[in-house]
Order: structure tokens, then sequence, then C-alpha cells
């Protein structure tokens, strides 16, 4: 289904660790937000209970298993297989490999979308060559498209990057290909952890389909207008869209 509004493009990362404070959350944010995002914290800690509880408090929100496997193509393939009979709409594996993603795009089954993470928002390119990361890949863009053509050729739905990098991967992908973009900051938050940053406008400029954000609305003193103040940010970058 086309994405319609800017509230659908906001997905709010649930990371807290129990299913009393993700539920308050998801019953707090469901006007205001497009989708959850149940990442490790919150899996590890509630188990796959979690998402049946989230899913009754907001049933129109899509669900985002952000579960980032990474492990050998047989494991990832059999957890995939588990986590699409969750009936979420996307799961995460790290872009290390074709057969890797190939597993657990066979797991899917064309039951779930799979995202491949090229590069955490977290790493800065300092961070590239300490992780054992090819010279020739030390840019951030160099490294994110060429993960991005290894998921793409595996049969992903498309790839977790930075802002910095939607517009490369939409240039070379086209328009089908998802990006969603976490290390989503407004002009006055804290980047906290996070080092390749964008604002929600900027990462719509760039062509972003969704964005993922967390802390900013989750430690805002009123988390439902930091939610839509950042659906204004994202209607003002769609309007500037190249
Ligand atoms: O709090 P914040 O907005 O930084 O949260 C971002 C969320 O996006 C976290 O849940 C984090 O796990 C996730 N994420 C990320 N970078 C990626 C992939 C996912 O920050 N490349």
């Amino acid at each position: 289904m086309p994405i319609k509004t800017a509230r659908e493009r906001l997905i709010f990362a649930l990371d807290v660790a129990s299913v009393g404070e993700a539920v308050h959350l998801a019953s707090l944010l469901k006007d205001d937000v497009g989708g959850f995002k149940i990442g490790l914290e919150l899996f590890v800690a509630c188990g796959p209970a979690v998402v049946e509880a989230v899913r009754k408090q907001a049933p129109r929100a899509l669900i985002f298993l952000d579960m980032k496997f990474h492990d050998i193509p047989a494991t990832v393939q059999g957890a995939m297989e588990s986590a699409a009979s969750l009936g979420v709409d996307f799961v995460t594996v790290h872009c290390e490999g074709g057969a890797l993603l190939k597993a657990v795009v066979e797991g899917a089954g064309g039951r779930v979308k799979v995202l491949g993470v090229t590069a955490l928002t977290s790493m800065s390119e300092a961070d590239f060559e300490e992780a054992g990361i090819d010279p020739a890949y030390s840019k951030a863009e160099a490294l994110v498209l060429h993960r991005a053509r290894v998921a793409r050729l595996a049969g992903c739905a498309g790839v977790v990057c930075s802002g910095l990098e939607a517009g490369a991967v939409k240039d070379e992908f086209g328009a089908g290909f998802l990006v969603v973009t976490p290390g989503v900051r407004s002009a006055d938050d804290a980047a906290d952890d996070q080092k390749r940053v964008v604002t929600p406008a900027e990462a719509m400029r760039n062509g972003a389909d969704y964005i993922v954000v967390g802390r900013p609305i989750r430690k805002a003193p009123d988390p439902k207008s930091a939610a839509k103040r950042i659906c204004a940010e994202i209607e003002q970058g769609m309007r500037e869209r190249r």
C-alpha cells in the first residue's frame, strides 16, 4: 500500500524493557505515529508476546521487528521463519553477505518485508576501520551502496541507512526499494549515541520512506507533541523533496 501521510512515515522505537511500558507508549502514541519498532531490548526482555500486546493497542500500526539478525544461514533462516509467523511488517538483518541475506529472505517466504541494515547510524566513518571494513569502503555512502546492492540481489525489500545516504540509495535503486532511516534528530535535539544524523525534513528531502525515532519522542516532556512536531517536519521535507 502506498504511504500517504506524514504520520504513516514515522516509526517510533519502543526501546523499553517491559510489556507495560511498551503498551503504555503504544496506546499514548497510536494516533501520532504510523508504526512501532520492537527492537532487541524489548524483544529479549519480553519475547513474542509483546508483539501481540502492541498490536492489540494499535491494530492499524505497522510493526517493525528490529532483530538485526547476524548468524550462519541455517540459523537466521529458522529465526526468520519464527519471526514471520508473528505477522509483523518488517524484520531486519545485517548486510553481512549474500548467503546470510538470501537465507533470511527464504525464511520470510514473502510473508514479511526483509530490510538489510547497511551501516549502523551510531558509527561514524572513523569507526569503520576499527570494525575491519575495507578502506575501499571508508566513506559511508560507498559502504551503504555496496551493502544495498548485495541486499537487493538477495531479494530484500529495502535497507536501513542514515538519511545522509538515502538519496544515493534511491538514485541507484529507484522508488520501489525501501529506505528506512534512524539517527533522526531535529535541530535542537541531543544526538545521544547517534553519529550519522539528519533532521526529519532532511531525511524526507533525501528520499527516505520511513524514519525511526526513539529517544527524542520518548524522553520529551510531552511525547505526543514531540511526535506531532516531527510529523510537521516530515511534511515540510516531503514538500521540498527533490
Ligand atoms: O533513540 P533513537 O532515535 O536514537 O533510536 C533509534 C532506533 O533505531 C534504535 O532503536 C536503534 O536500535 C535503531 N537503529 C539505529 N541504527 C540503525 C538501525 C536501527 O539507530 N542502523
